[in-house]
Formats: structure tokens, C-alpha cells, sequence
């Protein structure tokens, strides 16, 4: 059936700056890193893209290995993208990324000038663009010298195949020198890309001080740290969760009984709160506007649907925080 956007799409959503750059980013984004690869249905693929979009998601999040198998994930988006959404390109922010391994041989990996242009050729190929919106380093490289990794950054950008760049997965200290060198380049960095959630605060406050001096956005992945921050995992392993799929990034001996006495907890206070732990556990990192958006994942599109509705009560009280605070001891 042919898709037609919803027209109440963006009734609902927020669109919040990236830093002191000119693009504002939902405040919910997609990312297709599990269930849009060959070996989950295309339909259901499909569908959460399409619901995501009705609902104002207007920045999918991928990366030249997402599959599986890797490259799978930016051609089926492809796909959808030229079946689908070809009419509201323009209304679209697509990222990709380059970092990790992605073909045999010294120059499939980490962060050469060779791999980065390499790379995005290929992501540009397989999702049949003509730019992506943003493309990322996706994590550093302790070998390369910073200058070359971003000279491939601005280059990209000055070749009109980026229109932004960003980081991802860089400590502080190393997001600040590329920061810097890309501002003399002239090719700003408008986005930093950690892993940040309840379970997981590296970010505070070393790097969110860092992008707040440099005026650089960050979106944060896995804010529901795979799903267990969820009420997902609250009466057993479901069938078709990711910690049932063999995933390596969420595995059943990772649900250890003290994580789920604090997950038990989070819901409890998250009932009190009137909504479901996965939408305060998504508020929570927005809390206090220095995150611009968060970077979910969906099997299914009532997670979509969640994670959306979670702006609807998405500001704490001290005592609120206080008790979670108490609640991560
Ligand atoms: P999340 O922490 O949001 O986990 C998503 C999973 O949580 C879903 O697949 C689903 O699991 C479960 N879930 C989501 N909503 C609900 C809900 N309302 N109720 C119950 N369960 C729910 O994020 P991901 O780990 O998937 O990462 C998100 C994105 O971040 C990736 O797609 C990618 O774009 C990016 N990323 C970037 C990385 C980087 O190095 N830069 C690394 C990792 C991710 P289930 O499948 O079991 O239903």
C-alpha cells in the first residue's frame, strides 16, 4: 500500500537545538542498530519506520555495520526510503557512521582518511542517497592522528556527501581536541553520540561540560540500556526480547538479580509517576535540557508509541530525583 505521512506528525513531538548549530533534532530519534537487518522481517522494518515518522521522528540513526549482516540495516532503509519516504526527504535527518570493522584488510577500520570516504561511498550506495545528514566517526582511534580522521570529516562535508559531522564514543579529553581541530578546519562538530542512561553515566560530567563549553548537541544511545530498563524483563526472559536473541550486547546472565531489584524499584516509582519505567527512564536523560535527544531502539511500534508519549510527563521533582538517586546506590 502506498504510505502517506501523517499530517498531524509533528502535533506532538519537540525539536530541540543540537548545541549552537542550526539543526534541531527531535527529541526522540530512532536507531536502526537491531531489527532492520536481513535476518528480521522487512514489514515489521517498515512499519516502525513509518510509525516513527507519523509520530514526528524525524532522525533515523544508522551506521555501515548495522545488520546483521553489516550493511544490511542502511540497505533496507534504503529500501523503505526510496518505497516509502522519498517525497519528505527533505524533512528527514538520516546519520551514518564509520569506526568500526566493516571490511578485511588495513583500511576497513578505525579511522583513516582511506576507510572514513571509503565508507560513506558505500552508505551513500547502499541507501541510495546522495548525502546523509550527519556522518559520525563512530569511535576513536588511538592510532590514527586526530588531524587525519577529521581532515576526512571536514572533507566529506566540503564534498557535499555530510552535511554535519559528529563523534561518538570519544572520552572527553579526545572530544575536546577534535572539537578543536575541526573548528579551525570550519567544519563544526554539531554532535557527540554516548551511551547514557540510567545504568550508565560515564557522560556526567566530564563530556556534558566538555559539548556544553564547545556548543556541541549529543544524543544518547541505548537510554534504556537494551531494554532493561523497561518493564520487559519484570517477570522473566519474553521470547522475542533482545536478551532472548543470542544478542551479545544484552545477554540473560546480564539480568542479575540485584540489576532487577533496582529495576523493580524504578517501576515502582515510575507507576507513582503515572507512566511506564521505559518513559521515565527516557525523561530522566532528557532532565535539565543538556542531552538533545535520546536514541531508541523498537522491535515493535508501541515501543514507538511509549516513547513518544513519555513528553507528555517528562519533568521531576527533587525529591523524585533524590529517590532515584538512592534507588542506582
Ligand atoms: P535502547 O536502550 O532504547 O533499547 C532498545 C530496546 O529496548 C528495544 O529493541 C526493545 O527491546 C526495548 N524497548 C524499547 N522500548 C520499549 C518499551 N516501551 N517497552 C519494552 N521494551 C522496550 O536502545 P538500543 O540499545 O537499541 O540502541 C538504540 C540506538 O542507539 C541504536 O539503534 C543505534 O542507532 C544507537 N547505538 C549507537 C552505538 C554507538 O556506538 N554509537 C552503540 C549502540 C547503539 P526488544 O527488542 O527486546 O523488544
Amino acid at each position: 500500500m502506498l504510505y502517506q505521512a501523517d499530517s498531524s506528525r509533528y502535533q506532538n513531538m519537540e525539536y530541540r537545538r543540537c548545541g549552537r548549530s542550526g539543526l534541531k533534532l527531535p527529541a526522540v530519534s530512532l536507531g536502526l542498530w537491531h531489527n532492520f537487518g536481513d535476518t528480521t522481517l522487512y514489514d515489521n522494518a517498515r512499519k516502525l519506520i513509518h510509525c516513527a515518522f507519523d509520530r514526528g521522528i524525524t532522525h533515523f540513526d544508522l551506521a555501515n555495520n548495522y545488520g546483521p549482516p553489516p550493511g544490511s540495516a542502511e540497505e533496507n532503509f534504503g529500501r523503505i526510503l526510496s518505497a516509502d519516504l522519498k517525497p519528505w526527504r527533505d524533512e528527514l535527518i538520516i546519520a551514518s557512521k564509520a569506526g568500526y570493522t566493516m571490511w578485511p584488510g588495513p583500511y576497513g577500520d578505525w579511522g583513516s582518511k582511506k576507510y572514513l570516504v571509503a565508507s560513506l561511498d558505500q552508505s551513500l550506495q547502499r541507501m541510495g542517497l546522495e548525502y546523509v545528514d550527519i556522518f559520525y566517526h563512530h569511535r576513536p582511534d588511538p592510532d590514527t592522528p586526530l588531524e587525519e580522521t577529521m581532515g576526512a570529516l571536514d572533507l566529506l562535508v566540503r564534498q557535499g556527501k555530510a552535511l554535519y559531522v559528529g563523534l561518538s564514543n570519544y572520552p572527553a579529553d579526545r572530544a575536546r581536541q577534535a572539537f578543536e581541530i575541526l573548528h579551525r578546519l570550519g567544519t563544526p562538530c554539531v554532535i557527540h553520540q554516548p551511551k547514557y542512561s540510567l545504568f550508565e553515566r560515564w557522560v556526567e560530567p566530564e563530556l556534558l561540560d566538555t559539548l556544553e563549553d564547545h556548543g556541541v548537541g549529543s544524543i544518547a544511545f541505548s537510554p534504556l540500556a537494551g531494554g532493561l530498563l523497561t518493564d520487559r524483563y519484570l517477570h522473566g526472559i519474553p521470547q522475542d526480547s533482545r536478551a532472548a536473541s543470542g544478542s551479545q550486547f544484552l545477554q540473560p546472565d546480564q539480568l542479575t538479580d540485584a540489576k532487577l531489584e533496582k529495576v523493580r524499584q524504578l517501576n515502582a516509582l515510575a507507576q507513582q509517576r503515572g507512566q511506564k519505567l521505559s518513559q521515565m527512564a527516557l525523561a530522566w536523560v532528557l532532565r535539565g535540557d543538556r542531552v538533545t535527544s535520546v536514541l531508541i531502539g523498537a522491535s515493535k511500534t508501541s515501543q514507538i508509541e511509549d516513547a513518544v508519549g513519555m513528553l507528555a510527563n517528562r519533568t521531576f521533582s527533587s525529591d523524585e530525583i533524590a529517590h532515584i538517586e538512592r534507588i542506582l546506590m
